[in-house]
């Protein structure tokens, strides 16, 4: 069917490069430029962006960003549905506070947070599996190796954009491969992966698992660069643990930030076995680095 021109069509940009953004519509994919206002502006177009475009003569344009449900700077993606964070229990372990940092960034953001416990061809991971459970976290354990947990993993990301993040070697790559096979991303070469454009801007590409459902990836990484991620207001950190949820709000002092003060419903939870000892550890090292920054220092 001939695209009409000029009528305005929504898609998503799926892959941004020097100025020229891949948009998906239900028609196929059109390369656009930006608008003037958009080139010049404090809004530059991202890839996940929902976009309205127009097409004149062959050309797309984007014309209209609509509006983001969040955004995230390194890789810079917008619209992240669902982050699976990626953990093993062996060749390498993972270690806890690695994924309720990330876990609390993605639920700071309305991310969806996943929790993939990886190679349990070699190790079933159960503590890791059943502290996240306990959290109220969706867990999967999966094998790259035998394909164990990859369509249950698949059914979780349907529809979804989705990012995945993780410890170098726990398996990305591998899981990435297996659930789209035409990314041919390379496995276990960790200098050569490091190698590919580590200090360079990274673009991102949205990979079509199935209709509607995205895999973003940095080509050459295959990972969410954690160490620049949005920070979070400490008075916000409690909220980004939902297994906290049902204590918040039931503490002595209204405004409890659940550390040393009496009569703290969330310390008492933990004493009880409600809360896991190794997530409330993390609240407490994560709300000592949110401490160090300034409100005004946060990124709206
Ligand atoms: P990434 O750094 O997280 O992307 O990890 P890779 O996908 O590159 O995998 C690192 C190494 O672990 C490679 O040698 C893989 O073959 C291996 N590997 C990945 N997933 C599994 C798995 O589920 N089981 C086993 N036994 N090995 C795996
Ligand atoms: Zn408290």
């Amino acid at each position: 069917m001939p695209m009409q021109e000029n009528k305005r069509i929504t898609g998503r940009i799926i892959r941004s490069l020097s100025g020229f953004y891949d948009v998906q519509t239900p028609g196929g994919v059109i390369s656009c430029r930006g608008r003037g206002h958009l080139r010049r502006g404090a809004e530059t177009p991202l890839t996940g962006d929902m976009v309205e475009i127009t097409v004149e003569r062959g050309k797309g344009m984007v014309e209209r960003i609509l509006p983001r449900k969040n955004c995230f700077v390194r890789p810079a993606v917008a619209n992240v549905d669902i982050l699976v964070v990626f953990a093993a229990n062996v060749n390498p372990v993972t270690e806890p506070f690695l994924i309720d940092r990330v876990a609390a960034i993605a639920g700071d953001q309305g991310v969806e947070v996943v929790i993939c416990v990886n190679k349990c061809d070699l190790d079933p991971g159960l503590d890791l599996a059943k502290i996240y459970r306990n959290a109220g976290f969706a867990v999967v354990q999966t094998s790259a190796e035998t394909g164990e947990g990859i369509e249950q993993l698949r059914a979780l990301l349907k529809g979804k954009l989705a990012a995945f993040t993780g410890n170098s070697g726990v398996g990305k790559s591998s899981l990435l491969n297996q659930l789209c096979p035409e990314l041919r991303l390379p496995v276990g070469e960790v200098s050569e992966k490091l190698g590919r454009g580590r200090h360079t801007t990274r673009h991102v590409e949205l990979y079509k698992l199935a209709e509607d459902t995205y895999v973003a990836d940095t080509p050459g990484f295959s990972s969410f660069d954690t160490d620049q991620m949005e920070v979070i207001l400490k008075e916000n950190l409690q909220y980004a643990f939902p297994d906290f949820g049902r204590f918040i709000g039931c503490c002595q002092f209204r405004d409890c930030s659940h550390r040393k003060e009496p009569g703290c419903a969330v310390t008492a939870a933990v004493g009880e076995g409600a809360i896991e000892p190794s997530r409330y550890d993390s609240y407490l090292k994560l709300y000592e680095k949110a401490s160090l920054i300034k409100e005004w220092e946060i990124k709206s």
